[in-house]
């Protein structure tokens, strides 16, 4: 009898260590996801596009925070900056999730494709090719990235600054 007990104690352990039961996370997927009854139907069929839901940029793509949207594909959502530091300041993401520049080799080889393109397809929207564009991608600590879904910033419908790569402090230097 207490044999018979200790085996019914003993099998939902053991079940729950099993691998089966504790599928390892990997480091990029899911740890909350964001799919509620709001999540639209693209979304829902491909999970790793909503995986963060501590990321403002994914919780953007999920229609779960408000963004002024200008371009949207399958793969691409492009919005403007909620602090525009140009006249045109739009940022250009995957709907997938990876961190930064660092993780690229993550996307497909179609989004990769399909972000470039749709940074100019931005740009042509707003009128900026004549007049010039920039795109700008921060990536990591040393460049000050402030939000860790990639993201491309494309700014541009004025004269903007004339080096956007000096590093202040050692051109002040006179060196
Ligand atoms: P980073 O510094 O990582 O290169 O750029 C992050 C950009 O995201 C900043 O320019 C910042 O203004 C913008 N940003 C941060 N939070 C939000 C948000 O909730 N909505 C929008 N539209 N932009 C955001
Ligand atoms: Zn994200």
């Amino acid at each position: 009898m207490r044999a018979a007990l200790f085996g019914l104690l003993l099998v939902p352990v053991l079940a729950c260590q099993s691998p089966k039961a504790a599928p390892q996370a990997a480091p990029n997927l899911p740890q909350a996801p964001l799919a509620t009854a709001a999540t639209p139907a693209w979304a829902l069929a491909h999970p790793e596009y909503h995986a963060h839901a501590d990321c403002i940029f994914c919780r953007i793509v999920a229609d779960q925070s408000p963004s002024r949207k200008v371009y949207e594909d399958e793969r691409v959502l492009a919005f403007w900056d909620i602090a525009p530091r140009a006249k045109y300041h739009l940022l250009v993401i995957p709907k997938q999730h990876v961190r930064s520049l660092k993780e690229l080799e993550e996307l497909p080889a179609e989004t990769r494709a399909a972000l470039l393109t749709a940074c100019v397809k931005v740009a042509r929207e707003f009128g900026l090719e004549e007049g010039g564009f920039r795109v700008i991608v921060n990536s990591g600590k040393d460049a000050n990235q402030s939000v860790f879904h990639l993201h491309f910033h494309v700014v541009g419908g004025e004269k903007l600054p004339e080096d956007a790569v000096r590093v202040k402090d050692k051109s002040d230097s006179g060196s």
